[in-house]
């Protein structure tokens, strides 16, 4: 449709990558990164992550036998022990939910790719517009469109954006499979709050 098109080139330009799927609320876009992880893999997650997230991972600790590892992300020195040779993936939340801790993302990059795992950044707080994890070499970053985006609290949607085609294709199948698309009336009202975002998001920071 070329309304979800037209939002989806706009996620793309707004994160920095080349590739964006559009999922129905912000919590499907990060429970996709499930396709990511199959029974046996770990993945590793800051303590003080969207709690919703910490719950989808223990769901699938027992549903799926896909095993988490908590991480502190102020304090990244112990982050390289926590590797394991089973972790596919680490997740980023800066800043934290409702702690605000900071992570430097680079560390965690440099890290990752020393052990050939991926890496994803839930990019909610900082609305895409603050801070662009995929210019820091972050393979996946995520929005709750939801919320900055959106803006006006009548339309729930999240995205995932890459740069790497062959991720973007394992993450489309997924999409695909699963059935994940929305409305076009629901991608034009986020496509009509992107206009005023960073008007809405530097006066919200100036107040
Ligand atoms: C709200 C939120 C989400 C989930 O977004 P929904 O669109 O409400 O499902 C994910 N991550 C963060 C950091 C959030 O604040």
């Amino acid at each position: 449709n070329p309304t979800l098109h037209a939002l989806q080139d706009s996620i793309s330009r707004a994160e920095k990558g080349n590739h964006t799927l559009l999922y129905p609320s912000g919590l499907t876009a990060l429970t996709a990164l499930s396709s990511l992880l199959s029974t046996g893999d770990r993945w590793l997650i800051p303590d003080s992550v969207y709690s919703p997230l910490r719950r989808y991972a223990e769901y699938l600790k027992q549903a799926l036998g896909v095993s988490y590892d908590l991480y502190d992300p102020a304090n990244l020195h112990a982050l390289p022990a926590a590797i394991t040779n089973t972790t596919r993936l680490i997740h980023i939340e800066t800043p934290s939910s409702v702690t605000f801790e900071i992570t430097d993302i680079d560390q965690v990059v440099k890290i990752a790719k020393s052990k050939n795992v991926l890496t994803s950044a839930d990019n909610t707080w900082a609305a895409g517009v603050l801070c662009h994890p995929l210019e820091h070499g972050v393979d996946i970053s995520i929005l709750s469109l939801t919320k900055y985006p959106a803006g006006y609290s009548d339309v729930f949607m999240g995205s995932l954006t890459t740069r790497d085609i062959q991720l973007h294709q394992r993450l489309s199948y997924h999409h695909r499979v699963l059935g994940y698309t929305v409305s076009p009336f629901s991608a034009m009202l986020v496509s009509r709050g992107l206009e005023s975002l960073k008007i809405r998001l530097h006066a919200q920071g100036d107040n």
